[in-house]
């Protein structure tokens, strides 16, 4: 029985638990999710979701209930992990834009850069490729980071704007600058938890 967890101390959460539901459902998977605000929480989970929303908050948030630390450590122990926009900045090793008191769990060789797109165009939807699949995706960005540079080998595109890299998969961990829980698709979701299975 799968259980995964949704860091829910702000962002987007129920509408990342509503598409990991939907997507157990489609892979025919028995499963519950969970909300977590407490590292306790984390005993029995198999994957987790740190949600888009203030990626400042969330990471006060993170280390204030000591869930940063839990889990990263269970990030670094391979437990599949998640994150979409500030989820994928809460991921990265190097922020650009970060704010002295920011913490990041560095599970991800990346570097981005928050509030890249500036405000004019600082939410948008475009179709774009996934690695996994051959149908086009809606990429939802909302005032998103940017991926600007790989810093490892270890690091693998899997998500793609025209022939910009959006998205990012090392290994157990996944972080994406868009938003797949705000649109009705889970195949992000579905290839996100076939890792925990
Ligand atoms: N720009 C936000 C941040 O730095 C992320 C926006 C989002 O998650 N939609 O946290």
């Amino acid at each position: 029985m799968v259980k995964v967890g949704v860091i829910g101390l702000q962002g987007d959460v129920s509408e990342h638990m509503d598409a990991a539901k939907k997507a157990l459902e489609n892979l025919g998977v028995s499963g519950e999710v969970a909300w977590l605000r407490k590292p306790e929480q984390l005993e029995g989970i198999s994957a987790i979701i740190i949600p888009g929303g203030e990626s400042t908050t969330i990471s006060r948030l993170m280390v204030k209930s000591s869930l940063l630390e839990s889990a990263k450590r269970l990030g670094e122990e391979g437990l599949p992990i998640m994150g979409t926009c500030a989820g994928l900045i809460m991921l990265s090793k190097e922020v650009i834009g970060a704010t002295p008191e920011q913490r990041f769990l560095e599970l991800l060789d990346v570097r981005v850069n928050r509030n890249a797109y500036g405000r004019q165009v600082d939410s948008f939807e475009a179709p774009i490729k996934l690695a996994f699949s051959d149908e086009p995706f809606t990429g939802v960005f909302i005032r998103a980071p940017r991926i600007v540079e790989l810093l490892s080998e270890r690091v693998r595109p899997i998500a793609w704007l025209g022939d910009r890299v959006v998205g990012v998969e090392q290994d157990n961990v996944i972080g994406l600058e868009f938003h797949p829980e705000l649109t009705d698709d889970t195949r992000v979701h579905e290839y996100f938890l076939g890792k925990a299975l």
